[in-house]
């Protein structure tokens, strides 16, 4: 990345709301499957013909009323029933702010449970997302509620850039949960979460290392290459089989690294994001993109110039 691309990196957070929706959908786009289950669907078929498997999330974040929750709600119900009408590899991903974590709890517990039935009718996993670090303790209550319930097919999503998480590994342990394993997206600050690289990444593998000495199935979410290096080392030595982990990966990040993991005969897993709210996601996406802000910024100068 460039001086002016760093620079323009750091500002992004500021000058976003003035970049205009139309370049972030444009330069976006490669993060997102479309507006419509049907785009979503198609593309979860191109993966699985390439030996990807996939994971589905309708893209919202905070709900606010229980018929927000009500139609994501329905969203999934009808992803679930056309990847099953389609036979296709893939499982979905909830954010729990989505099914109204913000402003009722058994709303969201009660959608979450919906959902992980509908998921186990036809054999499918639910990953519940993790959000930002003031959720974590309700998102982690939920999880475990729904695995006292009995839904074995429910899996939790942990970030390494959290000082807790180690702690939380521990606490879960005798659950086995099956985890995400992941850097974590949110900007949190430094009395919450690790601030330098090194630090991160070391807690992702010690996390890494405790989770499958006690057996956890793992997912392991990076593009980080010397990170899915050393993970895919620690997952060999420990003598697991393809299907006692996975990698998985963004839509739209790493493409050709994904189709070599696969080509390897490891287990990849894409999370699809459809919807018609793409835009915060897609924001999110365009911030961790090194070479974006530059991209950005150009596209924006000119539309602001054209309009002159
Ligand atoms: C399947 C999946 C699910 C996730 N779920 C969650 C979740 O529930 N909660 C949560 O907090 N976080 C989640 N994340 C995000 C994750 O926490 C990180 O923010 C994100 O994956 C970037 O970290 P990284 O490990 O890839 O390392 P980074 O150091 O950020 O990236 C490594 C390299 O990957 C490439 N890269 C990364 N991002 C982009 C991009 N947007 N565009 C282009 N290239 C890119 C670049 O080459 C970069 O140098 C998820 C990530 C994945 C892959």
């Amino acid at each position: 990345m460039g001086l002016l691309d760093r620079a323009v990196a750091r500002v992004l957070p500021a000058v976003l709301p003035v970049v205009p929706r139309q370049v972030v959908g444009h330069v976006a786009g490669r993060y997102i499957a479309g507006e419509q289950l049907a785009d979503a669907i198609g593309l979860v078929g191109r993966l699985a013909a390439t030996g990807k498997h996939a994971t589905l999330d309708v893209l919202g974040e905070e709900a606010h009323t229980r018929d927000e929750v009500a139609a994501t709600v329905a969203e999934y119900r009808a992803a679930l029933a056309a990847l099953q009408a389609g036979d296709l590899p893939s499982g979905i991903s909830v954010k729990p702010t989505a099914v109204g974590l913000a402003f009722d709890a058994g709303l969201c517990r009660a959608s979450l449970e919906e959902l992980a039935r509908a998921a186990a009718a036809t054999g499918r996993f639910l990953r519940i997302d993790m959000e930002a670090s003031p959720t974590i303790d309700a998102t982690l209550a939920l999880y475990r509620d729904l695995r006292a319930a009995g839904h074995d097919n429910v899996g939790i999503v942990l970030q390494s850039r959290l000082r807790r998480t180690l702690d939380d590994v521990h606490a879960l342990a005798e659950l086995k949960p099956d985890v995400r394993l992941c850097k974590g997206i949110y900007v949190e600050p430094v009395t919450v979460a690790f601030q330098d690289q090194a630090a991160v990444r070391a807690a992702f593998v010690r996390a890494l290392e405790v989770l499958l000495a006690g057996g956890s199935r793992l997912a392991l979410a990076t593009h980080d290459e010397w990170l899915l290096g050393e993970s895919l080392r620690i997952v060999g030595q420990a003598g697991l089989g393809s299907d006692g982990y996975e990698v998985q990966m963004l839509l739209g990040v790493r493409e050709e690294r994904a189709t070599r993991l696969v080509a390897d005969g490891h287990r990849l897993r894409v999370y699809v994001p459809y919807g018609v709210r793409w835009y915060e996601y897609s924001l999110r996406r365009l911030q961790e993109n090194p070479a974006m802000a530059a991209h950005i910024a150009a596209a924006t100068v000119g539309r602001v110039l054209r309009r002159r």
